[in-house]
């Protein structure tokens, strides 16, 4: 089974999908546009996400970090007056150091990724949408920021004019992808925001001409005119997107063979029913606040295979 995902939506399917399915049967590609180097390490914030997870680690109440973990470190700095732009947990930060040794090492972020999963007994195949770096710019009303000092520096506050994926003309598939995408007929889209954590895994060169003959079911992030969580409304609007199920269709254009829409979203059914594109649609509860909902959502997506 093949996923592709950002850091909380898909996660949060991701841990569905789990309950039905053994870890080894399934690979995730994941968005590393919002990865940064801090304190001389680097973060991998959805990958990290998805690591915990399947490590058994992940703090689910924030989505991110291990659960239980302490700021020691962090504070420490701090105190010294270092000031980091992410606030990294103690054991978060050891799995950042082995990560970022491998890399000094001379290892491809796949290969650090894989190793560094490995370690802390993840069974699911983790792989980095690439292994050269991108990173989601965002053009704010107060100048160009990293996606991370937008969102997190500056609580996502500024205004956006736009979004671009610097480094992303530079990247190829990596050969981890290219094997599993040819021998996987399916692929799920998670409810990820569809700018900032899906639109950099498409933006891979070659990646959507990799997908286009694949049998690909996505879930929407958007409910009504409003995501569930996050700034994917801010962001979309800034990319001339409209802020819908329908918009999200709108960016994954002929990829899609079925969308899956939350049962609320009336005005997403009526809109995504009346675009001229041959999807189908399929309407469930997909708000997922707890693991048995996720269950359930994971195994509507399943029934959509072919
Ligand atoms: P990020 O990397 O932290 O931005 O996380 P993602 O891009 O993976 O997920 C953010 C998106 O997940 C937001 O657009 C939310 O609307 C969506 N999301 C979060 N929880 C849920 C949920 O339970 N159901 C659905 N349908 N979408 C969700």
């Amino acid at each position: 089974m093949l996923v592709l995902s950002g850091g909380t939506g898909t996660p949060k399917l991701l841990g569905g999908l789990r309950q039905l399915v053994p870890d080894e049967d399934i690979t995730v590609v994941v968005n590393t546009a919002e990865d940064l180097w801090v304190s001389g390490n680097l973060v991998c914030p959805d990958i990290d996400t998805v690591t915990y997870l399947f490590a058994g680690l992940l703090d689910t109440d924030k989505w991110w970090g291990i659960e239980g973990d302490t700021y020691n470190t962090h504070e420490a700095l701090a105190s010294a007056g270092h000031d980091e732009v992410l606030r990294l947990g103690d054991r978060d930060r050891g799995t950042h150091i082995m990560r970022s040794e491998f890399i000094r090492q001379g290892a491809s972020l796949t290969e650090a990724v894989n190793r560094t999963a490995r370690m802390l007994g993840v069974g699911a195949n983790i792989l980095p949408m690439c292994d050269e770096p991108v990173s989601s710019m965002i053009t704010t009303d107060g100048g160009k920021v990293h996606y991370q000092d937008f969102w997190v520096g500056q609580r996502g506050k500024p205004g956006v004019l736009g979004v671009e994926y610097q480094g992303a003309g530079n990247t190829t598939i990596t050969d981890a992808i290219r094997q599993v995408v040819e021998r996987e007929d399916n692929i799920i889209i998670g409810p990820s925001n569809p700018i900032t954590s899906i639109g950099p895994i498409l933006a891979v060169k070659g990646m959507r001409e990799l997908m286009g003959s694949k049998h690909v079911v996505a879930v929407s992030p958007i409910i009504g005119c409003e995501p569930v969580s996050g700034p994917a409304g801010k962001l979309m609007s800034a990319c001339g997107c409209e802020v819908s199920s329908k918009g999200v269709m709108q960016c994954y254009e002929d990829l899609l063979d079925v969308f899956v829409l939350d049962e609320r979203d009336g005005q997403g059914q009526r809109d995504a029913g009346d675009m001229d594109v041959d999807v189908d649609m399929v309407v469930v509860d997909t708000m997922m606040t707890s693991p048995e909902k996720s269950a359930v959502l994971a195994g509507v997506v399943m029934e959509q295979f072919v």
